[in-house]
């Protein structure tokens, strides 16, 4: 690949301004988060001087090794699957957790959050078996057991369909994630803003659904090989 990730950026960003275009969104109601994962530090600094400032990580022990070692004044969010033996290093290594999905897991936050804490709870909106996340079923207990919690927050809902070549074939996801935030903000009284969605190959797909976060890797550091 001969382009820079200067190149590669600015055709993210593109896309993501034609989408919110035409979806009739402000450009700011979405925020680009840059898949940092299996890349190393320098990738992160080449990242960090053409302005990108929020990175996401899958893996606790990768970002604990990595962030160190990476420019200062970053922010840091962790989209991967959490185990509950992992939570105090999340929850004292990241800004933001992407990926909640047991009421064990934001029991064990909630105990070693050094400070107020953002989540955001994943579902599992299209039922494949092998998708991480919790049930759509599940999601209202859950926003009811964080709102007595002191220091985690719920801000929103993520998803990650099943991959298929044609992003089209996403939308429904994406649109099922979005109404079920609409009915568990009636249904519970918490505003959920941020609907985190979209990768890759269906960003735009994911704005036009409602995404306030899509987490961009391939296409601003290249394929993980
Ligand atoms: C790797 C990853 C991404 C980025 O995917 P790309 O297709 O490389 O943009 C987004 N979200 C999650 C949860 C991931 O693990």
């Amino acid at each position: 690949m001969s382009e820079t990730f200067s190149d590669r950026l600015n055709t993210v960003e593109q896309r993501i301004a034609a989408a919110c275009e035409k979806a009739g969104r402000a450009r700011e109601s979405v925020r680009l988060l840059a898949v940092s994962k299996t890349k190393p530090p320098e990738a992160v600094r080449e990242a960090a001087d053409c302005g990108v400032r929020l990175f996401g990580e899958n893996k606790v022990q990768e970002a604990q090794i990595k962030i160190p070692l990476c420019p200062p004044h970053l922010e840091w969010h962790l989209i991967g699957h959490l185990q509950s033996n992992k939570a105090k290093i999340a929850a004292n290594l990241f800004n933001m957790i992407h990926s909640v999905d047991s009421l064990k897991l934001l029991e064990a936050l909630e105990a070693h959050a050094p400070k107020t804490l953002p989540v955001l709870f994943q579902v599992n909106v299209s039922g494949e078996a092998s998708k991480s996340g919790m049930c759509p079923g599940e999601v209202a207990e859950l926003i009811n057991a964080v709102n007595q919690m002191a220091k985690v927050e719920v801000h929103g809902l993520m998803t990650i369909p099943p991959f298929t070549p044609d992003p089209e074939k996403a939308r429904v996801h994406f649109t099922k994630l979005r109404e079920l935030r609409d009915q568990l903000q009636e249904q519970t009284g918490t505003p959920l803003p941020e609907l985190s969605m979209g990768m890759s190959h269906d960003l735009e797909i994911a704005i036009e659904e409602g995404s306030t976060w899509v987490r961009i890797g391939t296409d601003l550091f290249g394929g993980r090989g």
